[in-house]
């Protein structure tokens, strides 16, 4: 299905061209195969956040801050790693004991059955399971919002899916009722992300619930419920209510975030079980998860307190970060996550490669016209680190 020269070997390529380097033929049929990133330097590197941190941070400085994939640094949790240690001696094996095991808790904890629940390796795995699920076995174009997480719809495009949008609000939120209007049975999937990312904004959770009820009769809805830890009140926020209904509703969860498992790579997906059997066809259906992650993850589902811990660290650090901007007369969307998203008034481009050089890994948005830094809530230390190299990039 794919026709043509992906997207990033065409991005590497374009950005080589527009910096004015000369390309040798080797170098231009070598392709991504060998990718030749070692040609960019911190002073090349035209576009970074098109690509990936990791390639773009072989050129660059060292980071000392790298809050880019608000991943949580307080973590994992003393007793998960733990787990992971005691699960080394067993890991010859293949986990299936671990997972079943692991599933049978998600569900008892959920309230629903083990067929409810697919494990992937990151919530990463279920999304793009589902993705091609509904873009080859369904007709029709995705729904979702215009300022979102693009994991998903990136799958859908790049095997020849279709993606239509919904603009956000002036506010920025997600504008469930120009969805509802908009959503109709030639949309094979809803796309949500809740909440939202990048802006950190949480859409409200009873008109959640009854636009899941209504839209969820014409076309199933994805709930991506990455940072929904990190809310104040999770469960009343989480549409995993909808799915016990038995509304057409998936939700996806990660380990990643609050758990702190970005690098050890556990997720899960809650949907009716027979959601569940269409889209673990595209999956490896739990093939991909390591025994000791799953064990550790075991060990961290039930560390409440660690919850605790992780949640303040990130409001401390969040709230100091908003001090900062406030003190310098930003403005910012107050975020229900581990991450800021705030408008700068510096071309995006250009203020993420003056940080990148401050050793200060930030992500940047362009969205109607309007420049905007994404800033991961890392340690005090990291918020401190971020302020100084703010206040000398944008001075
Ligand atoms: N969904 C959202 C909204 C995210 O921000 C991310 C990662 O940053 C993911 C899903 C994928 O995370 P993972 O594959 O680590 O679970």
């Amino acid at each position: 299905m794919i026709k043509k020269i992906d997207r990033r070997s065409w991005l590497k390529s374009g950005a080589l061209l527009t910096t004015g380097l000369a390309l040798s033929p080797s170098m231009l049929s070598a392709k991504s195969k060998t990718a030749p990133n070692k040609v960019f330097s911190p002073k090349q590197l035209l576009d970074p956040s098109e690509l990936t941190f990791a390639e773009a941070e072989i050129d660059l400085p060292p980071m000392k801050a790298r809050l880019t994939s608000n991943e949580n640094p307080f973590g994992p949790s003393e007793k998960a790693k733990e787990a992971l240690k005691d699960a080394i001696d067993t890991s010859f094996r293949y986990g299936s004991k671990y997972k079943r095991e692991f599933i049978k808790m998600i569900a008892e904890k959920e309230g629903v059955t083990p067929d409810h629940i697919l494990l992937g390796a990151g919530s990463s795995e279920l999304l793009s399971a589902a993705s091609m699920y509904y873009t080859y076995q369904t007709k029709g174009s995705i729904l979702a919002p215009d300022l979102t997480y693009e994991s998903l719809i990136r799958t859908a495009t790049a095997h020849g899916g279709k993606c239509e949008r919904v603009p956000l609000t002036d506010d920025l939120d997600i504008d469930l009722d120009a969805m509802r209007s908009k959503a109709s049975s030639s949309n094979n999937l809803v796309y949500l992300c809740n909440p939202n990312n990048p802006t950190g904004k949480t859409m409200n959770a009873s008109k959640l619930v009854s636009f899941c009820e209504s839209v969820g009769k014409k076309t199933p809805i994805f709930i991506d419920e990455a940072y929904i830890d990190y809310v104040d009140n999770p469960e009343p926020n989480s549409m995993i209510q909808c799915v016990k209904k038995g509304y057409n509703v998936m939700v996806a969860r990660t380990f990643s975030k609050l758990h702190a498992f970005a690098g050890l790579r556990i997720g899960y997906l809650v949907a009716l079980p027979s959601t569940i059997a269409n889209i673990s066809i595209f999956g490896s259906r739990g093939g991909t998860i390591s025994a000791t992650s799953c064990a550790a993850a075991m060990a961290s589902y039930e560390d409440g307190e660690y919850f605790k811990y992780s949640r303040e660290m990130n409001t401390k650090s969040k709230d100091y970060l908003y001090k900062t901007l406030d003190k310098m007369g930003y403005d910012y969307i107050k975020s229900a996550t581990n991450f800021v998203f705030f408008p700068i008034s510096m071309d995006g481009k250009e203020f993420r490669t003056k940080m990148a050089m401050e050793q200060v890994g930030v992500k940047y948005w362009k969205f109607r016209d309007q420049n905007y830094c994404r800033v991961s809530i890392g340690t005090m230390d990291d918020m401190k680190l971020f302020t100084k190299a703010f206040k000398k990039v944008v001075a």
